[in-house]
């Protein structure tokens, strides 16, 4: 028989998530997060691909969060004179604001019957044979029969209990976004546009509402300090709007008309040896954070977070548990990454050249590749009792 009360440590995406699942499967749930109180105007926005929103569904937010967001069928590639390339369908995908998935996955939680409370952020965990503990920067400390570690790249979790693991590292990436109102003609609705252009590729969506979500990813070797403004300065914006082909491009009237750019480095995590040990596992970002370029990341911290629970409701013992999930979940998590990598290769094509076979081969591969994106999208965690 199965232990039954869990210490989440992380309010994100993955957290909220586990919670709800594992309180289905019987646990007691403790829920902790960093942050002072919950962000649900945060900015910045993301796409949830079918798969993620098949979690959300077996979740139950899943109309929840469609009222918050605008559907979006497909991607369509553009070259920078507005020709389509190549169109990918993703059939219910959704954009919407991180702050609207992080409020539904959270209210669910409450609603589940999970104890949530912001403002404990973790230090420290001790594990033995009849238990775990995480104690708090506010001098508290919660026990409990396992520990699931859904804080981020930068997890606490996994620094302290997986002493040899590697920190996130910088990729070299700078990932711009933000919101607008652009005027001028009626842009495509319930579509991901990515318009390529001659050096930086901008993607945006068209909400119902008329606003429009758009992002784009800048190279800049060096990291950037912890003082870096999260939102960008006037010479920021020049540089991106010199980027996006000068000032008459579609690309650039969206940058124009946005006042709050949103940047953010990019980090990665390094492969770990394992993502639990003993009665502490890893989920989402903590375990795997990848680039953001194939939008997945969220899906995967939520594919993740059912299956934990599935496991640990299933299996006879924490450690059988932890040790299918992570059987279950590494090769798929291994591919999608593959994707998002491989998609870094879209980041410039600088030369006429390089863009005239980036133009041609991106139908090809957008063929070839239609079988495993299919696949990637048509995932679904069987969560049946
Ligand atoms: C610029 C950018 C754009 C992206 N766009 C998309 C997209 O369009 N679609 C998509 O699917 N994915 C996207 N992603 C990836 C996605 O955001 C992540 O994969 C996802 O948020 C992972 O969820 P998580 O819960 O594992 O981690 P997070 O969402 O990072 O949540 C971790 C939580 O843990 C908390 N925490 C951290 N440390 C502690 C501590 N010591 N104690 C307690 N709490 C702690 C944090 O405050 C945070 O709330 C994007 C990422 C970036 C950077």
């Amino acid at each position: 028989m199965l232990e039954r009360k869990a210490l989440v440590v992380g309010c994100g995406v993955a957290g909220p998530a586990v919670a709800v699942a594992l309180r289905w499967a019987g646990f007691e749930v403790a829920l902790r997060e960093a942050r002072p109180e919950p962000d649900d105007a945060a900015g910045g926005w993301m796409m949830i691909m079918p798969n993620g929103l098949s979690v959300l569904r077996t979740l139950g937010v899943e109309p929840a969060l469609r009222a918050e967001g605008t559907a979006c069928d497909r991607i369509v590639f553009r070259d920078h004179d507005n020709r389509r390339l190549a169109e990918v369908p993703l059939p219910g995908a959704l954009s919407v604001r991180r702050g609207a998935l992080h409020r539904v996955l959270r209210e669910r939680a409450v609603a589940a019957g999970a104890d949530v409370a912001f403002g404990r952020r973790l230090v420290e965990v001790e594990q033995s044979r009849h238990g775990v503990a995480g104690s708090f920067e506010d001098g508290t400390v919660d026990a409990a029969d396992l520990l699931v570690g859904c804080d981020g790249p930068w997890s606490r979790v996994r620094a302290v209990t997986m002493t040899e693991a590697r920190p996130a590292r910088y990729t070299g990436i700078i990932s711009s976004a933000g919101v607008c109102r652009p005027g001028g003609p009626a842009l495509s609705r319930h579509t991901l546009e990515d318009l390529l252009g001659r050096r930086l590729p901008v993607r945006y969506a068209t909400q119902d509402s008329g606003e429009v979500f758009w992002s784009c990813n800048t190279v800049l070797p060096d990291r950037p300090g912890d003082d870096w403004p999260a939102v960008a300065d006037n010479a920021w914006r020049d540089r991106l709007l010199a980027e996006a082909d000068g000032g008459d491009s579609p690309a650039a009237a969206l940058i124009a008309a946005t006042r709050a750019i949103i940047r953010q480095p990019i980090y990665e995590v390094p492969p770990l040896d394992a993502w639990h040990r003993g009665r502490i596992c890893l989920v989402g970002d903590a375990a795997h954070a990848f680039p953001p370029f194939g939008g997945q990341g969220a899906s995967m911290a939520l594919e993740d977070a059912v299956t934990l629970a599935r496991e640990l409701r299933d299996r006879p013992g924490i450690e059988a548990a932890f040790t299918a999930y992570e059987r279950g979940r590494r090769p798929r998590v291994a591919r999608v990454a593959a994707v998002a990598r491989n998609n870094r290769r879209s980041l410039g094509a600088r030369s006429t050249a390089s863009r005239w076979l980036r133009n041609r081969m991106l139908p090809v591969g957008v063929r070839l590749s239609a079988g495993a994106a299919r696949r990637m999208y048509s995932h679904e965690i069987d969560w049946r009792d």
